[in-house]
């Protein structure tokens, strides 16, 4: 099996690193060959420049952020056979369908790391979750001697879903509020985070994806015990003036709100005002 990873970022580098301590036939892929340092193995892993690249792959997963995946999809063609299985390695959803490819498949990521320069430090976990089938069983089967776990899932939409909302509160107010998780003791924030839940959780329940009452006490609990200055991607990428993944994330949800006709003004406003950042980032 020759597998590629794309993007030499956080997620891609660390899955990179841990697939080529078992298997021989693993390429990290990135907009530049560039060695990349990942800590606290203290090892260097190489990544090539994805344009001087051309014979394909079977399995290719996709690790850059969802505001990035634009820009590579022509470049999937040539990297890709018939069979080739794609796992997009995102937070957020929707992009499935811009892949036009036969085998696609949404991994919802728990693994935590962050890049600075080319720099990549692990922090926990390396978990991808996928949806159960013949294919991803295989995969998994592939990946069994590795750090990289593959679990897999009889609805991946609840996991997905459930991940959408988990992003939709912490990564909002702390973007917004420009402030790391300790924002959660101003009681306001938090009152607003537990509206966004609730319109997240009755979008879901519009997709059908049943989510008890108690799930919003859940959430909250994970967020009580997020260290008080851990940042998310998000509010990262606010401080550093970088686009955002909002589209993916808040984008989503509010659109399938109108589809579903469903009343969320405290996302229509996180929405709209994550966007004006996104966009000065663009400019
Ligand atoms: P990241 O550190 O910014 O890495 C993205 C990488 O993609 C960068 O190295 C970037 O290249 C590369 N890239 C962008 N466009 C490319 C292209 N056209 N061709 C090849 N490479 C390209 O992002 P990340 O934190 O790994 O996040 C990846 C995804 O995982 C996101 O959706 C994120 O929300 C999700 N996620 C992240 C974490 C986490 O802890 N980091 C946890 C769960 C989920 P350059 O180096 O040239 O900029």
């Amino acid at each position: 099996m020759r597998i590629a990873i794309i993007g030499p970022g956080a997620v891609g580098t660390t899955i990179a690193y841990e697939l080529q301590q078992t298997l021989t036939d693993v390429t990290l892929l990135g907009r530049s060959t560039k060695e990349m340092h990942i800590a606290p193995a203290n090892q260097t892993v190489q990544a090539y420049n994805i344009d001087e690249t051309d014979t394909p792959f079977d399995i290719i997963i996709i690790a850059v952020k969802t505001h990035q995946l634009k820009d590579l999809i022509p470049k999937l063609h040539r990297l890709s056979h018939h069979e080739t299985i794609f796992i997009l390695a995102q937070n957020g959803y929707g992009l499935l369908s811009r892949l036009p490819f036969k085998h696609i498949y949404q991994a919802v990521v728990y693994i935590s790391a962050q890049k600075s320069d080319n720099k990549v430090v692990h922090f926990r976990d390396y978990r991808l979750h996928l949806q159960q089938d013949a294919r991803t069983a295989k995969l998994k089967q592939l990946f069994d001697h590795t750090k990289i776990e593959i679990v897999l899932e009889n609805d991946i939409e609840e996991k997905i879903w459930y991940k959408l909302l988990v992003n939709l509160g912490i990564n909002s107010i702390t973007a917004l509020g420009k402030n790391t998780a300790q924002i959660l003791k101003i009681k306001e924030v938090e009152t607003l985070c537990r509206a966004l839940l609730n319109e997240g959780r009755e979008v879901a329940q519009a997709e059908d994806i049943d989510f008890p009452d108690t799930i919003i006490d859940e959430i909250m609990t994970i967020y009580a015990g997020y260290p008080d200055h851990m940042g998310t991607s998000m509010y990262y990428d606010v401080i550093n003036q970088q686009p955002l993944e909002v589209e993916a994330i808040q984008g989503f949800i509010y659109r399938k709100a109108k589809e579903h006709d469903i009343q969320t003004p405290h996302l229509d406003t996180v929405y709209a005002l994550l966007m004006s950042h996104h966009t000065l980032a663009y400019d």
